[in-house]
């Protein structure tokens, strides 16, 4: 700053103008591109990553199964019919019944063929179902 204004006689200013202005077009434009390989590199990194709905739908998963097929094939339940939540818990990892990543417990019908679903996320396995359908259907139709 010194140095502009020491420098700072009628023309001198006028001649250190133009090239500050040069350099800081250049230093933002390095700027510019080093942000925009960080945005892509970590933009890349984060779409690799499961996300919290993908874990969501994880432990729907792994609470529906022993709902629908294990305990009621074991106990010889009828669909309906109640669920201790014990029972389920002995087909949990830890014996502990998982929570949605983002913290809140899942709603959980405890009978034979409860539909578990996310407070925060929805109904992901209708969701994931419905997207599989869709899939069948479409691979259905290929000659
Ligand atoms: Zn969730």
């Amino acid at each position: 700053m010194n140095e502009i204004l020491s420098s700072g006689s009628a023309g001198g200013s006028a001649s250190v103008k133009p090239q500050l202005g040069l350099g800081w077009r250049v230093l933002r434009a390095v700027g510019i591109g080093l942000g925009l390989c960080a945005v892509l590199v970590l933009g890349k990194a984060w779409m690799d990553r499961p996300t919290p709905r993908d874990l969501c739908l994880g432990n729907l998963r792994q609470i529906k199964q022993p709902l629908n097929c294990c305990i009621p094939l074991e106990k010889r339940l009828k669909p309906g019919d109640p669920i201790a939540a014990k029972d389920l818990a002995d087909f949990m990892r830890n014996r502990v019944i998982p929570k949605c990543p983002s913290g809140v417990d899942y709603h959980i019908p405890l009978v034979a063929g409860g539909h578990p679903t996310c407070p925060y996320h929805g109904d992901l396995l209708a969701e994931d179902e419905a997207k599989s359908r869709a899939a069948a259907k479409r691979s259905a139709h290929k000659p």
